[in-house]
């Protein structure tokens, strides 16, 4: 019995050291990706309900792994912020729109926004406006067609630094949206102390719909709450026609989801939607 025990130990402790050298791999991988720009910038359409329009997208970031193919963000994001690499992604993400954006600009309608996501660490960092601001001029990058998309946790914790970043970014220009609005926290004021243009709806609200009166009820409360606080909506993760439908007789103005498309490729987002391509 004795030795099975540790026969079975060492087959742990092997086991151990497997998995762990697998995670420093990944950790290495990660950290050379930045450097062989491995990532790339897929965009899923925002859709006007009420004609079908593409009013903009949001760019979600994939990561072209050299042997393990595509891996999505939620494989990897939470390691990059471990590492301190998630603001140094989420740049290369905002460089690579905006060299799309510099010569779409001409096709674009004003009301066309293009977002991109900001992890909450970033609030963190003392340069974050100024980062952001170099990366649109290496670009020579406006913010009239561009989006930023934060969490609902950033603003909890108020101080004025907080708030200073947020009124500078908004006064740079940039549209500001609050994402996986409801799955957050309960209280509300903070909804009317910040410059808050757009609140996209979360996914699991849209799901619920079809099944749940009180979640058709949230959504409509939702939806009445922004337009008396002149927000607009933007329902996310629409799969069917019967949530679109009910979405539309509450006079919800945008939607994103599968329904109308996956999350494409940049390249073929600008073929799909008779953009310039960058060669
Ligand atoms: P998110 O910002 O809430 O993005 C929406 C997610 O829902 C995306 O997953 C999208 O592909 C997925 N989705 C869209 N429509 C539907 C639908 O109809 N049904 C279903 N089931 N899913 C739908 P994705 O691309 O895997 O991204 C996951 C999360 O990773 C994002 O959630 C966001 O929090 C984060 N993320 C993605 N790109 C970036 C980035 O560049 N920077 C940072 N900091 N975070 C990012
Ligand atoms: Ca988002
Ligand atoms: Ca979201
Ligand atoms: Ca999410």
């Amino acid at each position: 019995a004795k030795s099975s025990q540790r026969g079975s130990i060492r087959f742990y402790s092997h086991d151990l050291t497997a998995r762990a050298r697998e995670r420093m791999e990944f950790r290495n991988s990660l950290r050379a990706a930045m450097t062989n720009k491995e990532f790339c910038v897929y965009l899923q359409p925002k859709i006007r309900l009420s004609d079908g329009k593409m009013m903009g997208a949001e760019a979600l970031v994939r990561w072209q792994h050299p042997t393990r193919g595509l891996i999505t963000p939620d494989h990897f994001i939470p390691v990059a912020e471990e590492l301190g690499l998630i603001s140094a992604i989420d740049m290369q993400v905002l460089s690579i729109l905006c060299r799309y954006l510099e010569v779409w600009q001409p096709h674009l309608v004003p009301e066309q926004r293009f977002a991109v996501n900001l992890s909450a660490l970033q609030f963190n960092h003392e340069d974050l406006v100024q980062t952001i601001s170099d990366t649109l001029q290496q670009n020579r990058c406006g913010t009239e067609h561009l989006e930023l998309e934060i969490t609902e946790g950033v603003l909890l914790v108020h101080c004025e630094h907080l708030a200073n970043k947020i009124l500078q970014l908004k006064q740079m220009g940039f549209t500001l949206a609050l994402d996986d609005f409801g799955t957050g926290y309960s209280s509300l004021n903070y909804l009317s102390r910040y410059p808050i243009d757009v609140l996209k709806i979360d996914r699991s609200f849209i799901t619920d719909m079809n099944t749940s009166r009180s979640s058709q009820v949230l959504v409509k409360t939702i939806v009445s709450m922004a337009r008396n606080l002149n927000m607009k909506v933007v329902a996310e993760g629409v799969e069917d026609e019967q949530q679109s439908a009910l979405l539309q007789s509450y006079d919800v103005e945008l939607a994103q989801g599968y329904l109308f498309s996956k999350p494409i490729p940049i390249e073929q987002f600008a073929q799909c939607y008779n953009l310039p391509e960058i060669i």
